[in-house]
């Protein structure tokens, strides 16, 4: 079987001005250039969509907290190693942990976003009849990752991350854990990233897990029921994994071929019984009492860093029509007047480029290797027609679109979120 070749998205990247890096901000840093903020805006505000339409309410939180906050959430405890040090006010750490304010806690970049929606849950009592309660954020993490693994896109030190949190009713987990998979799906789909198979990872008969054994039976039926309506009529397989859970909660992963054909996680549904009770999280139950409340990590595009990179390699830098950097590049030719027409498509929220300079092969190749979504030949006899001569590179499909109908028919395709634009 003949491998594709895979093209690495440093090297796309590169060719497309995603980002860049500079020795002076640091390794793991990228500078996200304007086409690539262009891509990672779109990946914005579909994830904020989606977060809306399946019921979760945006927070913002702050990027770092106090030690204590992550020694409580167990983070400190398990990832230390992981995050940067501790920034102590009164000075570097040794010569005073006394912070100006008397306060010897110091305050740390965050490893997760968990423990501040922990926190926001937190701010009022709750009552059986308010949950679910979900909130949703796109905001940065942070690791501490050696300069030695950092690469591209993929290993970062910074990590923005669209991130959502569900506070639920044991009786609920089933209904919200369905929404979170179904919402998955279609974002993938949206994404052209096809999806190979479910997996429920679940508990063993080792003692390790935390809470109690008829906790995790429900909740395990619960995942279950959800893969088993969820998964065949999507046409996709699934099966449990005895052991393989996280100590704190079952949880369903979304598995992907990466574009080398290597196995990955691409989204995780993950329920956590831990969180709850570290902080203490209840709601007031019908019969009075205070009972602990389920919280579930969800998210939909995930790491703005690792899918942007993942879509570049799998889709060889063509990325779908509605993310492309470049949707239409114009490529007069000699005296033709585009500008009327490129202010006309960007108006409308179109991403237009226009390419003047040097003979038109080494223009259209330029457009080629930043992988512009469609080219647009206007010469005189396409200015004299009122019609443009459109070229898709990935396909070689051309078709002459008349101006009057160019704006609908690209403003409608990327709304949409086609893959393509049919010509
Ligand atoms: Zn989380």
């Amino acid at each position: 079987m003949n491998v594709p070749a895979v093209l690495d998205h440093r090297d796309l990247g590169r060719d497309m001005r995603i980002f860049d890096t500079s020795p002076l901000v640091g390794p793991g840093l990228p500078l996200w250039l304007p086409a690539g903020a262009a891509v990672r805006y779109e990946l914005e505000q579909y994830a904020r969509e989606v977060a809306l339409r399946t019921g979760c309410e945006p927070v913002y939180s702050p990027v770092l907290g106090k030690r204590s906050l992550y020694e409580r959430s167990g983070h400190w405890a398990k990832f230390a190693d992981d995050m940067f040090p501790p920034m102590y006010l009164g000075g570097p750490q040794g010569a005073s942990d006394i912070a100006p304010d008397g306060d010897a806690d110091p305050l740390v970049l965050r490893p997760a976003n968990c423990p501040h929606h922990a926190m926001i849950y937190a701010s009022e009592p709750r009552s059986y009849r308010d949950l679910p309660v979900r909130y949703s954020e796109l905001a940065s993490m942070f690791r501490a990752e050696r300069s030695g693994v950092l690469s591209g896109l993929s290993r970062v030190r910074q990590i923005n991350l669209d991130d959502a949190h569900v506070f639920c009713r044991p009786d609920q987990v089933g209904a919200e854990v369905r929404t979170a998979v179904v919402a998955v799906l279609e974002v993938l789909d949206t994404l052209g990233i096809e999806v190979s198979y479910l997996r429920l990872s679940g508990r063993d008969d080792s003692g390790r897990w935390l809470g109690e054994p008829a906790q995790w039976a429900e909740a395990e039926d619960a995942l279950r029921a959800v893969l088993d309506d969820v998964a065949a009529p999507a046409g996709l397989p699934w099966h449990a994994e005895a052991g393989e859970a996280a100590f704190y909660g079952p949880k369903i992963d979304v598995q992907v071929l990466d574009a080398r054909g290597h196995e990955e996680t691409l989204a995780t549904v993950q329920l956590d019984f831990n969180q709850p009770e570290r902080f203490d999280l209840t709601y007031v139950a019908a019969s009075g009492e205070r009972e602990r409340v389920v919280m579930i990590h969800r998210g939909t595009v995930g790491a703005m860093e690792r899918m942007v990179a993942f879509l570049l390699e799998r889709h060889g830098g063509r990325l779908p029509f509605w993310l492309a950097p470049v949707q239409l590049c114009l490529l007069p030719v000699g005296d033709a007047a585009v500008d009327e027409l490129a202010a006309d498509l960007r108006s409308r929220g179109l991403r237009v480029r226009v390419e003047r300079d040097g003979s038109l092969g080494n223009r259209i190749r330029l457009a080629r290797q930043r992988r512009d979504a469609l080219l647009g030949v206007l010469g005189t006899r396409e200015a004299a027609s009122g019609e443009l001569a459109v070229t898709d590179p990935a396909s070689g499909a051309k078709a002459s679109v008349p101006f009057a109908e160019l704006g609908d028919r690209l403003a409608e395709a990327a709304r949409r979120r086609v893959p393509r634009v049919a010509l």
